[in-house]
Formats: structure tokens, C-alpha cells, sequence
């Protein structure tokens, strides 16, 4: 099947015929029609897999039906997977005019409060420097966020960001969408599944 036929509006197909995918990888041909149906997901899939695109291009169509400020907030074990995702968001984004912001440890917190004031549609995040920001910056917050996704889940509990995560969750609102996706199913990424995501649709591959 060709990205038209998940059912990715025009803009979006274009987007990856910019990037040069053919067709879609098989996580993306599973997860983007359930995704566009509303479910929420829970993926296993490894880097490589195309994993990224499956979850930035139903976040990118959701969007644009009506676009708004602090619309989707990725979160990413490290800042160079933060970074990669800011990436892919951007290039598949560039027909739509998404804006969007990437908040990693490290670096100043100033230029990142700034950008925040620019109310950015999508925020791409290491968890602990995504909640200092919530502690204290100014005027952000997220309760009108309405799709949420933790990629590589296995990680960020491996690397202990459970207890940040908690606290994350609890300022999202719950009327929202969920993707989680994960290398492995460890205990401790279903717990972080069934206090996160409702009724998950689960995708393999
Ligand atoms: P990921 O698993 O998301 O890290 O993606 C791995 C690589 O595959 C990245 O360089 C993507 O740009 C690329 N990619 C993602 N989807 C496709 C596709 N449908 N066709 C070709 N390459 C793709």
C-alpha cells in the first residue's frame, strides 16, 4: 500500500516523496491507519524500522486539522534521539509549516523558554529538562496537549526517567492520544503502558 492509501492527506504524501520513501516500512503501514482511527498505540519496533515516521506523520495529520500551540509533545531518552526526531518532524512538516521546539538537558534553559514563548505546535524533549521547563518557565504549560508519545520507552525506564515521566503525566490532560513505542516489553514498560495509554491498539513487527 502506498501512503495515500493509509490515509495520509496529499501534503503528507508529499512530504515523504521529498524524503524519498517509496512506500511505507511495515510499522508505518500497521500503525498509521490505527493511529488515524483515533487509537491509541503501543508499538514494538526497533530503530531502523521506520519507527519515527510512524508515529510524526499521523501526529503531523492530527494536526493539521486544526492546529494549535502545544499540540504534541515527543519525549526521547537522549538528546541525540531528541534531536533526530526534531529532524524527521521538521522534513515531513515542511509542506504543513509545523513549528516546533526541542528541549534537551545540557543546554541553556533561556533560548529554549524563548522558543517556548513562540507557542510552537510540537515539543521534542528529554523528560527532565522538558519538566524544569514546566517547574519554571513562565506561562508554559501543556493542558491543552493532545497527542503524547514516549518513544523508546525501554529506555527512558531503563535510564530511571520513571519518576520524571510520573510527574509528566500527571499535569497532561487525559482527554488525549498516547503512542508508546518500545524495543522490548519489559514489566516495567507495560506499567508505564497501563497508566499512560487507553485500550491500546498493538502493533509489531
Ligand atoms: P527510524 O527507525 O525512524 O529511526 O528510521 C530509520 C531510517 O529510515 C531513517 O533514516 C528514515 O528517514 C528512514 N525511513 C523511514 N521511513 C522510510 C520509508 N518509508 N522509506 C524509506 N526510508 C524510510
Amino acid at each position: 500500500k502506498s501512503f495515500k492509501e493509509l490515509g495520509l492527506i496529499d501534503s503528507l504524501c508529499e512530504a515523504c516523496d521529498n524524503m524519498g520513501y517509496k512506500q511505507p516500512t511495515p510499522i508505518q503501514s500497521e500503525t498509521i491507519p490505527l493511529a488515524l482511527q483515533g487509537r491509541d498505540i503501543i508499538g514494538l519496533a526497533e530503530t531502523g524500522s521506520g519507527k519515527t515516521a510512524a508515529f510524526t506523520l499521523p501526529l503531523l495529520s492530527f494536526l493539521m486539522e486544526k492546529p494549535q500551540p502545544f499540540f504534541g509533545l515527543i519525549l526521547a531518552p537522549t538528546r541525540e534521539l531528541a534531536y533526530q526526531i526534531s529532524l524527521a518532524c521538521e522534513s515531513l512538516g515542511s509542506t504543513i509549516n509545523v513549528r516546533s521546539v526541542t528541549l534537551v538537558g545540557g543546554m541553556d534553559m533561556v533560548p529554549q523558554s524563548i522558543a517556548l514563548g513562540k507557542k510552537p505546535h510540537i515539543i521534542v524533549a528529554t523528560p527532565g529538562r522538558l519538566l524544569d521547563h514546566l517547574e519554571n518557565t513562565k506561562g508554559f504549560s501543556l493542558r491543552n496537549l493532545k497527542y503524547l508519545v514516549m518513544d523508546e520507552a525501554d529506555r527512558l525506564l531503563d535510564m530511571d526517567f520513571g519518576p520524571i515521566l510520573d510527574k509528566i503525566l500527571k499535569v497532561l490532560p487525559r482527554e488525549r492520544r498516547t503512542f508508546l513505542f518500545s524495543a522490548t516489553l519489559s514489566s516495567k514498560v507495560e506499567s508505564l503502558q497501563r497508566a499512560s495509554l487507553s485500550n491500546p491498539a498493538r502493533v509489531s513487527i
